[in-house]
Formats: structure tokens, sequence, C-alpha cells
């Protein structure tokens, strides 16, 4: 028996009825097997990031989980393809976009892989609601450093 593991994970859409993807990918999150739903942040409103297009919606979500992280993100994968998500080019419009953020506190490095997130400490939309989630992760200094990107609660 595997033990649980605190993982975060970030939402964001900005096509389709994103409050409504992100509520879908929550139930989705917390129907895992193995895994819990411990919380989840407010939702959050921030403009895309080198792209244009709507603002996104994001969201972080805290699970507790005895999945591996590679099975998380084959997880997290899965949920993206039902909500519709499409690849058709590097950071294109998505109605659902599910990244691992942190795996306890793991790091790992493989082609599909890497976590810490590799951006994670870079973007507002990850921060925010992270430390509505996880206080002790966020220090004063890395939301400084994100304090120009537009991010208000929405
Ligand atoms: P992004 O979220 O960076 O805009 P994608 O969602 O299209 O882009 O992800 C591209 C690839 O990033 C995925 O195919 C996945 O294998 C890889 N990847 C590497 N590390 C992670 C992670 N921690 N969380 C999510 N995807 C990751
Ligand atoms: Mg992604």
């Amino acid at each position: 028996m595997r033990v649980p593991v605190t993982a975060y994970v970030g939402l964001g859409a900005n096509l389709g009825e994103p409050a409504a993807a992100l509520a879908r990918a929550c139930a989705a999150l917390a129907a895992l097997p193995g895994t819990t739903l411990a919380a989840r942040s407010s939702l959050w409103r921030s403009a895309p990031v080198d792209a244009g297009g709507p603002d996104y919606l994001n969201a972080v979500a805290q699970l507790r989980t005895t999945l591996t992280a590679p099975a998380l993100l084959a997880a997290l994968q899965a949920i993206e393809q039902a909500g519709g998500r499409t690849r058709p080019h590097p950071n294109a419009p998505r109605t659902l976009d599910l990244d691992l953020l942190l795996y306890g506190d793991a790091a790992i490095a493989s082609p599909r892989l890497t976590v810490p997130h590799p951006r994670w400490r870079e973007r507002a939309f990850v921060l925010r609601p992270l430390q509505e989630l996880a206080p002790q992760l966020v220090g004063a200094a890395m939301l400084d450093a994100v304090a120009a990107q537009r991010c208000e609660r929405a």
C-alpha cells in the first residue's frame, strides 16, 4: 500500500465555458482512483501569457493521492481530452489545461514529466491560488516577482 502524497494541480481554461470546465475537472480529479480532492482554491482571472485570446480562468487543486506522478500525469491528460482539449500549437487557447505543479517534495526530470513544473514560480495564476492553499510554499518575494502580471480573483 503506497502512502498518499500531497500534489498540487494547476487548472486553466480560456475557451468554451471555463468555469464549467474547471468545475467538471475538479469533479474528475476527486473521482480518480486512490485520490481525494483535499482543497480547491478560488477562481482567478488572468491574461494569456505569450499569446492572444480570451482571459483565462485559473485555479489550483490540492490532492492526496496514492497514484504515482506519471500515473497522475496520464490521468490529468485523460481529463484534458475528455474536456475537449486539442493542441494545435504551443500556448494555443484551450478548453482545459491541467499541469502537475508539485508532487510531494519529488524532483522529476523525464522527457514527459518535469516536477516541480518548470514555470510554476513565474506565473501569478499559479502562485496566487496556490498561496490560498499552501501559504508556506509561496513567499512574499515570489509574489512580488509576478506582481506585474494581470491576475485577479474572478
Ligand atoms: P503547457 O501547459 O506548458 O502550455 P501542454 O499542456 O500542452 O503545455 O503540455 C505539454 C507537455 O508538457 C505535455 O505533453 C507533458 O508531457 C509535458 N509536461 C512535462 N511536465 C509536466 C507537468 N509537470 N505537468 C503537465 N505537463 C507536463
Ligand atoms: Mg499543460
